[in-house]
């Protein structure tokens, strides 16, 4: 049995900044995002990330992919995303960790780009290391 999970979506938020007519998850009848908490809190970010190492060895993955999901993961703002991605390099140290985050872009600023530019560089730097060793 193939025991490798890949990607890892986290909902790191349950609301959205928008509320669009289709959205199936604040117009439909399901309204338990309610009682969820807003943001997702370090804490738990830290026991999830501390999961998947644990999976990820379990499994002998040598990578893994985390998407940040919502409602609108840049609620959380960027430079918290920019630190949990610091964490989970850190706490994925043996492991090749890929990010994305699925957002409506409405909050896309110049600090969210510069995160953004600075992920790709160390993304750059981590093929560079990986091409030399
Ligand atoms: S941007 Fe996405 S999550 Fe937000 S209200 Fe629209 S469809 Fe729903």
């Amino acid at each position: 049995m193939d025991t490798c999970v890949t990607q890892v979506i986290l909902k790191v938020a349950s609301r959205c900044n928008l509320s669009c007519s289709y959205c199936y998850v604040y117009h439909k009848a399901d309204s338990t995002w309610k009682q969820q908490p807003a943001l997702m809190s370090d804490q738990i970010f830290a026991v999830t990330i501390e999961r998947v190492r644990q999976h990820c060895l379990f499994s002998r993955q040598r990578s893994v992919f985390i998407a940040f999901h919502g409602g609108e993961p840049c609620l959380i703002g960027a430079r918290k995303f920019d630190a949990w991605c610091s964490e989970a390099r850190q706490t994925l140290s043996n492991t090749a960790v890929s990010f994305a985050i699925q957002t409506n872009g409405t909050l896309i600023d110049w600090e969210w780009i510069r995160v953004f530019s600075e992920a790709s560089r160390e993304r750059g730097n981590q093929h560079g290391r990986t091409a030399r060793s």
